[in-house]
């Protein structure tokens, strides 16, 4: 099974993801949690990307497409693969049909989280994410047990440097303009699964749960 979360920046894909994962064992693909680890690390990847993260921008296709094509070959992904954050261009929605012709598998459906605009600002200037294991909490939303430690290991929670105001409206716009267009390009391939995203992080979960069920029970 290969599902796709799409959905502007704070939409919750990340969230989702995490209670995904378990639910239904899928390889968890970010390309956003990649990338941050190759800047983390300094590698060649991680130069290239770093100062278009930094900006709110799409770090270039065929440094992702490469990303995701490697990925996609590690044996955990053949018990099925939710990919989280691509594609985010109409060329990476292209490379990815030609991967998985090439991998002999295909999209089953394409998650859709609806959010409106000025719940999802609230969202991403509230976003904390743990420097140790990446869980994503929210000041407000979804807070830890105790301020700025994370529940599960222990480890700091920390505020990622692209969730400041003005980068935020950056990657709205960038979302609008870029990814926005792959909803119409899903539609017309019969794969959107529309979710009411402004819903609980519980209430969307269930939403989502009841679509991936569906699919598995065809
Ligand atoms: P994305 O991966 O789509 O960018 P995240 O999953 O990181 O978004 O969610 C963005 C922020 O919003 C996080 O702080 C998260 O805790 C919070 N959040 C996620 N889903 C919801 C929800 N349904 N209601 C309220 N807050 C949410
Ligand atoms: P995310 O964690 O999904 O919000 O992604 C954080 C940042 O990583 C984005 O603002 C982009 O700079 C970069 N990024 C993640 N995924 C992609 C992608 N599929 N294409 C281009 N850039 C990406």
């Amino acid at each position: 099974m290969l599902i796709i979360l799409l959905g502007p920046p704070g939409a919750g894909k990340g969230t989702q993801a995490e209670r995904l994962v378990k639910e239904f064992a899928f390889a968890y693909i970010s390309t956003g949690d990649i990338l941050r680890k190759a800047v983390k690390e300094k590698t060649i990847l991680g130069r290239k990307a770093q100062d278009y993260m930094d900006s709110g921008q799409l770090v270039p296709d065929d440094l992702v497409v490469d990303i995701v094509k490697e990925r996609l070959q590690e044996p955990d992904c053949q018990k099925g693969a939710l990919l989280d954050g691509f594609p985010r261009t109409f060329a990476q929605a292209v490379a990815l049909d030609k991967m998985l012709l090439m991998i002999g598998t295909k999209i089953d459906t394409v998650v859709l989280l609806e959010v409106d605009e000025s719940e999802l600002i609230d969202r991403l200037t509230g976003r904390r994410v743990c420097s140790n294991c990446g869980a994503n909490y929210h000041m407000k939303f979804n807070p830890p047990k105790v301020r700025n430690v994370c529940d599960k290991c222990g480890g700091d929670l920390f505020q990622r440097d692209d969730d400041a105001l003005e980068t935020v409206k950056e990657r709205l716009e960038v979302y609008k303009k870029q990814t926005e267009p792959l909803i119409d390009f899903y539609r017309e391939k019969d794969l959107l699964s529309v979710i009411d995203g402004n819903k609980d992080i519980e209430d969307v979960f269930k939403q989502i749960d009841a679509v991936i069920t569906d699919i598995e029970e065809r």
